[in-house]
């Protein structure tokens, strides 16, 4: 096989509770890529479609990420890359994780899968470290596992995959405002009481709980974030409205995806999601700000071939 082309699925990252550990990864929300083997080593971005966003190799995620894979690999020749993005950058749901495994996952598909997905993680971290200055794992891991993914811990890097009720949809909505990745990192506090740990660590148990046994309730009564969301959701006007409108169509919980501005909502089946969109984006239309709204099925392959 010469080329491979992809499906690099949208991610929301924390979860509500599980700031910087939990991801799930969307189904009907994501970038597509070529990818082709070339004979001169290296990677050239010769297409990109969709975003302004840099070509240079050591510019762009796919590039550095694909360059971490080229550098651990014995293969002497290069690759060529084509990125179709969907995904608008900065929004919230995994933009850059999306270009970084669509490319390493390509990639060791093409070098017939010399790499595990916990190695392939490791290379599109690099590309996360090119985005946001951190290599961090909670948006590459679903989007290379599939479904639900816990980073239990990076020394050494420990994924846990988490298993999906069948019912389960997601809802996100994208207001078109900017907050910058490094702004609501900024504003975060450095140290937490022991009381909102202790609930929040309830809620990180009581969520994995729940979808390891499809306990619907469970997992809406867990979707409660003490730490972040409170500081954060000021960066994002709406969100109380929003969060408020959300729950009352029947969401089984809503909170910040990612560092935002995207917020996202789960709830049990489709139609309830697309219910739940519905009451979200009379919340923008009102306050007169455009949006993207997205109701999908959770992912449980992660990044895939598709046909060209
Ligand atoms: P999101 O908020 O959707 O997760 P990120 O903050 O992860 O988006 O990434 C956006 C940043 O990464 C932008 O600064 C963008 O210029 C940079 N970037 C570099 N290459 C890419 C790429 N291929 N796709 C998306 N963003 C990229």
């Amino acid at each position: 096989m010469k080329e491979i082309k992809v499906f690099c699925p949208a991610t929301i990252a924390n979860i509500s509770c599980g700031f910087d550990v939990l991801g799930v990864a969307l189904d009907s929300v994501g970038d597509e890529m070529v990818i082709r083997k070339t004979s001169e080593n290296g990677i050239r971005i010769t297409r990109l479609e969709g975003q302004n966003l840099p070509m240079e190799t050591l510019q762009n995620v796919a590039g550095v990420a694909g360059l971490a894979l080229l550098a651990a690999s014995d293969y002497s020749g290069g690759f060529e890359i084509e990125i179709y993005k969907k995904i608008k950058a900065g929004s919230g749901i995994g933009s850059s994780a999306a270009s970084s495994t669509g490319a390493v996952w390509a990639m060791n598909e093409l070098l017939g899968n010399p790499f595990s997905k916990l190695e392939l993680v490791q290379f599109a971290m690099e590309g996360e470290r090119l985005a946001s200055g951190v290599s961090h794992a909670d948006n590459v891991a679903p989007a290379l596992f599939g479904g639900f993914t816990l980073v239990r811990g990076y020394e050494p890097l420990d994924i846990v995959p988490i298993p999906s009720p069948s019912e389960l949809f997601a809802t996100v909505i994208h207001p078109q405002i900017e907050v910058k990745t490094s702004d609501s990192r900024k504003i975060l506090k450095t140290k937490i009481t022991l009381a909102d740990g202790i609930k929040q660590w309830g809620n990180v148990g009581g969520l994995v709980a729940g979808l390891f046994t499809n306990d619907y309730d469970l997992i809406g009564r867990s979707l409660v974030d003490y730490i972040v969301e409170p500081i954060r959701s000021i960066l994002i006007p709406g969100f109380d409205e929003v969060k408020i409108a959300a729950i009352e169509a029947g969401a089984l919980g809503c909170g910040i995806s990612g560092s935002g501005p995207s917020i996202f909502a789960l709830s049990k089946g489709e139609e309830k999601a697309v219910k739940v969109g519905n009451a979200m984006r009379e919340i923008y239309q009102n306050i007169g700000i455009d949006y993207d709204v997205h109701v999908s099925k959770i992912n449980l392959d992660g990044v895939r071939s598709i046909s060209s």
